[in-house]
């Protein structure tokens, strides 16, 4: 064995390494940027129900951010809910719950 050839045998090496080390970051990278729209997507899912039904106003108690989701059994005005502010992490809280088609309860 010359030295040339175990010289490009490592350099190859290391350059394989680096490949898959970038490849595995990338991925991970794409996985999120994936996750993020999947995440989007059903949130957009969500509000297309909510323009058909009851909603929910959720509220973040230190900064006032605040988003509506649908309606779900259980959650009443002042409940802590498990959703949490992306500003600042808090625990949101429900603020309102209202229907968006008054006229479906009229006359049952
Ligand atoms: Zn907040």
């Amino acid at each position: 064995m010359s030295f040339e050839y175990y010289y490009i045998t490592v350099v190859s090496l290391v350059i394989f390494i680096v490949a898959l080390v970038i490849a595995i970051i990338m991925n991970s990278r794409y996985y999120k940027v994936i996750r993020e729209y999947l995440v989007q997507a059903r949130g957009a899912e969500a509000k297309g129900q909510a323009m058909s039904g009851e909603v929910e106003v959720l509220a973040c108690p230190r900064c006032g951010y605040s988003t509506t989701i649908p309606f779900r059994v259980g959650d009443y005005v002042g409940k802590v809910v498990g959703e949490t502010c992306p500003k600042d992490g808090e625990r949101l809280v429900v603020v309102a719950i209202y229907s968006l088609r008054p006229t479906e309860y009229q006359g049952s």
